[in-house]
């Protein structure tokens, strides 16, 4: 599994990261990331190591567990 955490307050409403993961990601009615999930089964990390390269302002980090 790998972790995933947000910087919410960084994120600007791209919403790369929905595309490239939705899965993980969704925007709130304010435009702002929303992480569907805390941990990615191994599966999915791809998807959400994508979602980590293509936001703007590096609001995304990732952790191995
Ligand atoms: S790609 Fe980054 S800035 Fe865009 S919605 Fe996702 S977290 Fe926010």
């Amino acid at each position: 599994m790998t972790r995933v955490a947000v910087e919410v307050q960084r994120c600007e409403g791209y919403g790369n990261c929905v595309v490239a993961a939705p899965i993980a990601f969704d925007l709130d009615d304010g435009g702002k990331v929303v992480l569907l999930r805390a941990a990615v089964a191994d599966a999915d990390q791809a998807a959400v190591t994508a979602a980590l390269r293509s936001c703007p302002v590096a609001a995304i980090r990732l952790e191995d567990e």
